[in-house]
């Protein structure tokens, strides 16, 4: 509930918190399993403390160590970082980072150009349908052009959602081939002076790209409706900016502003005098091919935070841990079950807490719904691990 939660209240409830809804053990192995062959202990863990005071470079071996260090330390938020080829250490500058998940960052506040419901830290059940659109998307290149399969999806606990492929060859590409996935994956592309920023080409489109605009096609006039992308003047001219022929400008513009506001209406006569245009002026065709595409692209399409893809250290939000401001808890989910997630169902680690709280009861069955969603991508990433070590021993015996 809203106003419920105090976040100075934070230092005395987390510890309980670690205690009696952390999923410590599956987190451990999660961990143990992204690691290996390194041990647990080599993997940075990071801790942000009350007065944002920042640890670097802890580390653990087992769960209890975990424990004791949530007890004594009391993170506020609760990060993770590379495995090293030996025990993360401030003073060891000579440590080298051996493997880490490849991580995924999508936050709402890269869609303030587009989403007229909510700007910044704000969030509602209307743009999370962007993060609905963004998860199925990425989960599904993830799945079907690179084969991994252990992909788990977290929720930021504000106004976003990670992604963390453990796949043993996902845990082990280096830089270069991080920044060749982000890049695949990354179609929108320029500043804030850019107005178009995507640009497909004329020639056929790649298999991927045809399956993000299937998926976009099932929410796009959903969406529309929702954000009313070109009701207002400034939606419209933001529409008429991404043609780039003038001349069909032109059209759209003079019968765009004689329709009544809904975007809809607007969005489905663009696309009619678009495509009256090109029937007429085919030699107009090669520059604007896949316009309806591109815009579909601009307005809906994941927008990833490739800096965090590529780095090989940058520190992520661990799943459950909490979210200082909101209170809330960075649950793990199922991509299918992304669009049915509602935001005020997440569990608060105040209604988690406190059993008279409104919604406690189903916060905490949300809460362990999120844990066994955990678990099985665990399970599943363990008996997959298990296999690679079982070959990898069978190669070398066979040498
Ligand atoms: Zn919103």
């Amino acid at each position: 509930m809203v106003g419920q939660y105090d976040e100075n209240l934070l230092s005395d409830m987390l510890p309980i918190y670690y205690t009696k809804f952390f999923p410590q053990n599956v987190f451990c192995r999660w961990l143990s399993c992204g690691s290996s062959p390194q041990p647990l202990a080599n993997r940075e863990l990071s801790f942000t403390l009350a007065d944002d005071v920042y640890l670097r470079y802890l580390s653990i071996s087992n769960q209890k160590e975990l424990q004791t260090l949530f007890q004594k330390k009391c993170p506020h938020k609760l990060d993770i970082g590379a495995v090293y080829n030996t025990k993360p250490s401030i003073a060891r500058h000579d440590s080298v980072v051996l493997a880490r998940e490849l991580v995924f960052d999508i936050d709402l506040t890269d869609y303030d150009e587009v989403r007229t419901c909510c700007q910044e830290a704000k969030v509602c059940q209307k743009c999370w349908k962007f993060m609905v659109v963004a998860c199925e998307i990425l989960d599904k290149a993830l799945k079907d052009d690179f084969g991994f399969q252990s992909i788990l999806w977290v929720f930021s606990g504000r106004r976003g959602i990670h992604c963390w492929v453990s796949d043993y060859e996902a845990r082990t590409l280096d830089s270069p081939g991080r920044g060749a996935v982000a890049d695949y994956l990354c179609l929108i592309m320029g500043g804030e002076n850019q107005s178009k920023k995507v640009h497909l080409g004329s020639d056929n489109l790649h298999t991927s790209i045809r399956r993000a605009l299937n998926i976009i096609d099932k929410y796009f006039e959903e969406i529309l409706q929702d954000q009313e992308f070109f009701a207002t003047a400034d939606g419209l001219k933001g529409l008429l900016k991404l043609i780039p022929d003038e001349a069909l400008r032109t059209q759209v513009e003079k019968k765009l502003e004689k329709l009544p506001e809904s975007s809809l209406e607007r969005w489905k006569h663009f696309v009619n005098v678009y495509e009256g245009y090109c029937r007429e002026n085919g030699f107009a065709m090669r520059k604007i091919k896949y316009l309806v595409e591109e815009i579909k692209i601009q307005y809906c399409y994941p927008r990833l935070d490739v800096n965090v893809t590529k780095g090989f250290n940058h520190l992520l939000k661990s799943p459950f841990s909490i979210h200082p401001k909101t209170g809330k808890v960075s649950i793990v989910f199922k991509p299918n079950n992304a669009r049915r997630m509602k935001l005020d169902e997440v569990p608060t680690i105040h209604s988690l807490l406190d059993d008279s709280a409104a919604d406690s009861a189903q916060h905490q069955n949300n809460m362990k719904t999120s844990v066994k969603n955990f678990q099985e991508v665990v399970f599943s990433l363990e008996k997959s691990e298990a296999m690679r070590r079982k070959t990898d021993a069978n190669i070398s015996i066979d040498f």
